[in-house]
Parts: C-alpha cells; sequence; structure tokens
C-alpha cells in the first residue's frame, strides 16, 4: 500500500505551492488506495512563526483535503510534530555514532567560517576540513563531559558508492553530489536534528512509500540517499514537483506571504475551484516536451469534483517545467 506525506516547516501561512504539493500527495493516494499524513516540520525554532501550524491545518481543512492519521495527541487525525519525536533522532544518531559512521564536531561557527574561506581560496569544493574526525575518543568523551557545545556530522569518508538518484518527475538528477557539503551536519547542538536526519528517519518510521515534495529539495535527494544507504535503509521513490512561480517570476515562500490560500477564500474563491486550478497547473505539458502521448489534461474549462481529478491524476503527466501562476 502506498504511503504519503505533506511535511511543511511552520514558517509561515499555507500558500499555493504549498497547498499543491499537499493535493498532489493526497491524489496519488488515494489514486493507489492508499494513506497520506500530514507531518509538521518544527526543528528550527528560529524560523518557526506563530500561528502558521493552525493556519496550515485549518487551510487544508477548508478545502477538504483530509489527512488520514496521526500520533492521536492532537485531534484523531492530528498532525505528527517532530519537535515531539526528538528521542527517536538521538537514537539513530547515536546508533550512526557508535558505528563510527558520524561523529562529534566541536569547532565553532567562527572556526567554520576561516576554514570554509580557506579551503575557497586553495580552490577546494570542500566546506569543512574533517579537524575533528582526528580527535581521540577521550578527547571527545572529555569535551563532552564538561558540556562543551558540538553538533553530529555524517562521516562522508565512509559512504557506500554514491549512485545517480532517481526522480519519478525529473528523471536521472545529473552532478548531483557536486553541490553537497562536506560531512553534512544530522544533529545541531541545541540537540534538535536537521532536516535531513529528521526527514529521512520519519519517511523510513513512517512507512513512506513515495516523497512527493518542491523542487527546491531536489538537490537534498542525494543526501537522503547516502543517509538510507548509511542507515542500511531502503528508501522511498522520490517525485520534486516543479516550482509554481510567482508572476515576477520569483520563487513562492511561505516567509514572504505570497498567494496565501485563505487570501483566496478572501477573495471569494471556492475551495473546489482552486483544488482544479492547482491540480492542472503543468498537467499534461510533459507529453507535449516529450513528443509522446501520456494522458493529456483534462478540459480546463469545467470544474472537476475531488472523485474525477483522482481519476485523472497520475504523475507521469507532470511536467518539469517551472508554472507561473497568474491568478
Ligand atoms: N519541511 C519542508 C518544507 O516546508 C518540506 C520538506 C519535505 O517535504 O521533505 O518545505
Amino acid at each position: 500500500m502506498v504511503r504519503l506525506r505533506f511535511a511543511p516547516s511552520p514558517t509561515g501561512a499555507l500558500h499555493l505551492g504549498g497547498l499543491r504539493t499537499a493535493l498532489y500527495n493526497y491524489l496519488y493516494a488515494r489514486r493507489h488506495g492508499g494513506e497520506w499524513i500530514l507531518r509538521i516540520e518544527d526543528t528550527d525554532a528560529s524560523r518557526a512563526v506563530p500561528g502558521a501550524v493552525d493556519n496550515i491545518r485549518n487551510a487544508l481543512a477548508w478545502v477538504g483535503l483530509e489527512y488520514d492519521f496521526g500520533p492521536g495527541k492532537h485531534g484523531p487525525h492530528g498532525p505528527y510534530f517532530q519537535s515531539e519525536r526528538l528521542d527517536l533522532y538521538h537514537t539513530y544518531t547515536n546508533k550512526l555514532l557508535d558505528s563510527g559512521k558520524a561523529y562529534r564536531c566541536f569547532c565553532s561557527p567562527d572556526k567554520l567560517a576561516a576554514t570554509r574561506e580557506r579551503l575557497a581560496r586553495a580552490g577546494s569544493n570542500a566546506t569543512y576540513d574533517k579537524t575533528c574526525l582526528n580527535l581521540t575518543d577521550e578527547e571527545v568523551a572529555r569535551r563532552v563531559r564538561v558540556g562543551e557545545k558540538h553538533v553530529v556530522r555524517l562521516n562522508d569518508g565512509i559512504l557506500p558508492r554514491r549512485t545517480t538518484p532517481p526522480d519519478l518527475v525529473f528523471g536521472t538528477v545529473r552532478d548531483a553530489h557536486a553541490s553537497l557539503p562536506t560531512d553534512p551536519v544530522l544533529l545541531k547542538s541545541d540537540l534538535y536534528p536537521t532536516y535531513h536526519l529528521a526527514s529521512v528517519v520519519d519517511d523510513h518510521e513512517m512507512g513512506i512509500t513515495h516523497v512527493l515534495r518542491g523542487e527546491e529539495w531536489l538537490p537534498s535527494l542525494p543526501l537522503h540517499l547516502d543517509l538510507y544507504a548509511t542507515l542500511s535503509l531502503a528508501p522511498p521513490q522520490f517525485a520534486h514537483l516543479p516550482l509554481l512561480l510567482n508572476r515576477d517570476g520569483t520563487k513562492m515562500s511561505k516567509r514572504k506571504g505570497d498567494v496565501q490560500v485563505f487570501d483566496y477564500k478572501k477573495r471569494g474563491w471556492e475551495p473546489q475551484a482552486i483544488l482544479n486550478w492547482l491540480a492542472l497547473a503543468g498537467w499534461g505539458q510533459q507529453a507535449e516536451l516529450d513528443g509522446t502521448d501520456a494522458k493529456q489534461a483534462p478540459d480546463s474549462t469545467r470544474v472537476m469534483t475531488m472523485d474525477e481529478i483522482v481519476e485523472e491524476f497520475d504523475l507521469t503527466s507532470l511536467t518539469h517545467r517551472r508554472t507561473v501562476l497568474d491568478p
């Protein structure tokens, strides 16, 4: 059975780009008789915006995208909150530390900035010089004992051979590893996981079979696949959805408050019209680009019911061209 998730960070009100991601997760789950969940990715307190979680939940409820289950604490289908799952991320981190696949790094932000500058001047692509990988176990234990602030990094020198990541929308991702940071941070000094660790752990623990998310996460795909390999876990399938752009060509962003879902409610839009419009954004163009006869977009002059949209929905019809939403 397929299981999907919509995993917004609570960094602002739900905008149309986020709603499109939620919708496609919902449609794929329904189309294949599966389930989908809502997961609030609140591991970065500095970016959290008060009221954002309620806004996201209310917007999904208003358009009628009901998620299937949650841990039960926040209502019968209440979302998962990553901030309530820290023990789990620590368990995974400890497993990686114990097996030498991760290590503790005590370098200060100033020292890291100086290192990065030095490496760049020397023409290196590396972002860290792995200084702390060479600390002895005794030294690490002493510094932990005295409570020295540190992060946990993945030891990318021990990674299995990297494969080219497949993506259900973008196909093969070329040069995917070129821009990855050296020994990426998995656990921050505040003991919260980074997005990368939390996302991989949760997608595995929650039995997610398909990850449908915005194109902005495509560069993270190789790192996520590295993490699955390091943890000896089978990865889900990935489909990155091309960005929706504002009229001026900029990317929609929750933090900038662009085209919020509730702005459309205020302007008198019906939820079903919004869902139709988002479902059709970018639909069917891939066939034209490829010269294939993949499913064409349904008639866009008629408002489809949700059942009809579910019936028509197909990932292979999606374009990977960016779409400008011009309401
Ligand atoms: N938390 C991310 C966001 O709000 C989504 C990442 C994901 O779906 O993996 O954009």
